[in-house]
Formats: C-alpha cells, sequence, structure tokens
C-alpha cells in the first residue's frame, strides 16, 4: 500500500514505477522517461493598482520533448508549486502519447491568488511572466495552454507578448480566442471530452448513460461543460460545486439555470431548487459517476473507503491520492484515468496548432469529429489493454504511453 501523504510529483512517479515494474523497462530508460528535461523558476515583480510592488514566483517546467514540441497549460492559484507543476509537466507527456498527438508535455503556473487581482495587475503579471520564460517557448519548443483560473484572454496577453520580439506567433500558444487564431471548440473540448470518455466507459462497466446519476466538483471551464454535455447526454447530474460549495438535488439539477445562475452569481450558492452541500460531502454521495473537476488530491485515503460511485472520471488533472487509487482498485470501483479522461483538451490545443501553422481553418463540427474520433479510439486501446492483461484502467494508459515514449526515445537516441 503507498503512503498516505505524497506529494503530487512522487503520486505521478509512483504510478509511472508501478507500470515501469510491469513492462520491465531497464534503468536507462526509465531516467530518460521520468526526469523533466528542463525546468525554469522565475521572479515575477509587478506594480499593483495601488502603486505598491508584489514579486510573484513562476515555474514553468518541460518534462519531455521527444515526440514532439511540449504542450501544457499555465494555472494562476496560491497553491502552485515547483512539485505540483513538474507532476503536472509529466501528466501532459504520458496524455499527449496516450492520444498519439505530436506533442511532449510540459506546464506551468504561477503562486497567485487570482481572484483577489485586478484584471490590469493579471495582464501585467502574464506580460512579465511571458517575457521571464519567452527564451523557452515557440511554436515548436514549448506551447502554452489555459489550466485553472487562465482562460483564452490570459492567452491572449501570452502571445501578444511572446510576438512582441518574435514577430506574430498565433502557434505559440493555445486556447486562444477565436478572433485571434484560436480554434472553434477549444474552449469546450475538455469538457465535451470528458463527456465523451463517460459515454465509451460507461456501457463498459455496466452503466447506463441515460439517467446515470453524476457528480461534478469544480464548476469552471472544465466541469461546467462536462456537466452540460452529460446533461444532454441524458445523465442526471445531482450535484455541483465551486470553490465556494456546492448544491444538491437527487431528482436531477437543471445545468443550463445553473450556468446562468453562475453567470450572474459568480457562485453556484443559492441556487433554486438545490440544496447546499459541502465539497467533501457531495464526493461522498450515492452517484453512477463521479467526476471530479477541480483541484488535486480530493480523492484520498480520509475518503476512498466511503465513496459511494459507481465509476470515477478523473476530469481534473491528479484529484485522486496513490493510496487512494489503491483503495479503489480493491473495492472495485473503476476509475478512467486524467490522462485520458481529459485529454480531449490537449487535443484540441493540438488542432489549434495545426490551424495556425497551415493558416487553414476548421468549421466546429469537424474539429468536434476528430476530437471523438482521437478520444474513441485512445480509449480502445488502453481498455484493450486493460482488459486483456487485467490491469486497472490508469495502468494501462500508463503502460500505452511509456511504451510510445519510450519507443521514440530509442529511435531518437540518447
Ligand atoms: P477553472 O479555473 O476554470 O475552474 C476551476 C473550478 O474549480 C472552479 O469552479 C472553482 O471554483 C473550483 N474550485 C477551485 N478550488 C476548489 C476547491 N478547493 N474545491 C472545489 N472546487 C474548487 O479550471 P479548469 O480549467 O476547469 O480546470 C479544472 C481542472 O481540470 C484542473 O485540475 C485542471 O488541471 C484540469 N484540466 C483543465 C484543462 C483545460 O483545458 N482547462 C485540461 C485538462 C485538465
Amino acid at each position: 500500500m503507498p503512503p498516505a501523504k505524497m506529494s503530487m510529483f512522487e503520486t505521478a512517479n509512483h504510478y509511472f514505477e508501478q507500470a515501469a515494474d510491469w513492462m520491465g523497462l531497464d534503468r536507462e530508460m526509465r531516467i530518460l522517461l521520468k526526469i523533466p528535461h528542463r525546468e525554469i523558476r522565475v521572479e515575477i515583480p509587478i506594480r499593483m493598482d495601488d502603486g505598491h510592488l508584489e514579486s510573484f514566483v513562476g515555474y514553468r517546467v518541460q518534462h519531455n520533448g521527444v515526440r514532439g514540441p511540449q504542450e501544457g497549460g499555465i494555472r494562476y492559484h496560491p497553491q502552485v508549486d515547483h512539485d505540483e507543476v513538474r507532476a503536472l509537466a509529466e501528466l501532459m507527456t504520458w496524455k499527449t502519447a496516450i492520444v498519439n498527438i505530436p506533442f511532449g508535455g510540459a506546464k506551468g503556473g504561477v503562486t497567485c491568488d487570482p481572484s483577489k487581482m485586478s484584471k490590469w495587475e493579471l495582464e501585467r503579471l502574464t506580460r512579465r511572466f511571458t517575457s521571464k520564460i519567452a527564451l523557452i517557448l515557440g511554436p515548436y519548443r514549448d506551447i502554452p495552454a489555459p489550466d485553472m483560473n487562465t482562460n483564452a484572454q490570459v492567452m491572449a496577453w501570452m502571445m501578444d507578448e511572446y510576438g512582441r520580439k518574435q514577430g506574430h506567433s498565433p502557434a505559440v500558444v493555445t486556447g486562444k480566442p477565436v478572433e485571434l487564431g484560436g480554434s472553434k471548440g477549444r474552449e469546450q473540448a475538455t469538457g465535451r471530452g470528458v463527456s465523451m470518455v463517460c459515454a465509451e466507459a460507461a456501457p463498459q462497466f455496466g452503466i447506463s448513460l441515460k439517467g446515470a446519476r453524476v457528480v461534478i466538483q469544480g464548476f469552471g471551464n472544465v466541469g461546467s461543460f462536462a456537466a452540460r454535455y452529460l446533461h444532454e447526454a441524458g445523465c442526471r447530474v445531482i450535484a455541483l460545486s465551486d470553490q465556494f460549495g456546492g448544491v444538491v438535488n437527487r431528482e436531477g439539477i437543471d445545468v443550463k439555470a445553473a450556468l446562468a445562475h453562475v453567470e450572474q452569481h459568480k457562485k453556484l450558492d443559492g441556487l433554486a431548487g438545490a440544496s447546499p452541500i459541502s465539497n467533501d460531502d457531495m464526493l461522498l454521495l450515492e452517484c453512477d459517476i463521479l467526476v471530479p473537476a477541480a483541484i488535486g488530491g480530493v480523492i484520498n485515503s480520509s475518503n476512498a473507503e466511503r465513496l459511494q460511485c459507481k465509476m470515477i472520471v478523473e476530469a481534473a488533472n491528479a484529484p485522486t491520492s496513490a493510496r487512494a487509487d489503491a483503495i479503489l482498485e480493491r473495492r472495485k470501483i473503476p476509475l478512467i484515468p486524467d490522462i485520458l479522461a481529459n485529454a480531449g483538451g490537449v487535443t484540441v490545443s493540438y488542432f489549434e496548432w495545426t490551424q495556425n501553422l497551415t493558416q487553414f481553418f476548421w468549421e466546429e463540427e469537424k474539429v468536434n469529429e476528430e476530437l471523438h474520433r482521437i478520444l474513441k479510439k485512445a480509449y480502445a486501446e488502453v481498455s484493450a489493454l486493460a482488459i486483456s492483461r487485467h490491469l486497472a484502467m490508469r495502468q494501462a494508459a500508463f503502460v500505452v504511453a511509456l511504451d510510445r515514449v519510450a519507443a521514440a526515445t530509442r529511435l531518437r537516441g540518447v
């Protein structure tokens, strides 16, 4: 049983070693695959609106670029630290390999609390951070995307700042506004992908998507679009939450009304026709599909024995601790891992990058069709391995990914 307390990077490496042991990967290949290729930590001093100076810490970790330019989100959050960014960068390497797109993995973040910053402060922070990491970015090197508390506007500032020295370079970031060369369907892609993966997984684990009771933690970009598309697929969304708490209605929440409520009030609290519930308690609700779509580590040794869901679909990155993962496996609760479940975002980032390089833009139907094709194939490959070799879905996903990155590494040489 893994220790109860492990950092996010230790957890990612625990899954890595599990898969590497099963595959019999040699010591040298483990060194080549596991250690991040390049890491940068920068100090970001900016003037706040009242004129005083604050300095923030930012990171960009390029984990592995053997299969292509490194792609990964930029997170703004008070808990961002080096360990978390490393872990998330590593997960991006495996994620891009599972969906078999020609990208490696990277991640970035700034330790800050955007809820306490004005738009102008966020713009100054983003521009300064971009200029400090610009030397390692580039359309064929490293391509940022949105993550927690960053969005299309932040990507627009990054592109603009990078372009000041390098010239117009839309392909240097993805998740941009459509007006600046962003892809149709990118904003919705991660949540849409989560619902597509649910549609593949549900029948495999004896759940009918029509009428399935779904609990979603996190109602930001990923959680809100996942809720919308799962609702459209006929699921009964019985609980939703954001950082301020959750709402529950066992008969089903009107997702459209929840979206309108959040648009107006900026939080779910007070949603008509639903009762309040805490973020901790909502995870314990009896349901068919539990979708963590907010922060990491929420499913852990303190609640894994008490979960009452039939399946977990990890829309968030690293929402499950290693010990909880082992408990869930023992309890035979199937889990679709983050590196497969939320890969829709990076897949459409790849489409956006392709459109920027070719300067030929796709209609949204084509984006969604190609996304569906890629996720369906990735799901089928991981699940075929899981079934034939009696592996948990997470382990099978890691094996598929490690195998692809190892093959590329052998061909390229050290
Ligand atoms: P977001 O900032 O748009 O939304 C985050 C949501 O989580 C908000 O509703 C916020 O209120 C809620 N939240 C924050 N702290 C919370 C807490 N302590 N408890 C409960 N809820 C909390 O972020 P996002 O882009 O939707 O990202 C959510 C997760 O999905 C992250 O783990 C991210 O890494 C992952 N992810 C995002 C993308 C993407 O394309 N945006 C792609 C893959 C994975």
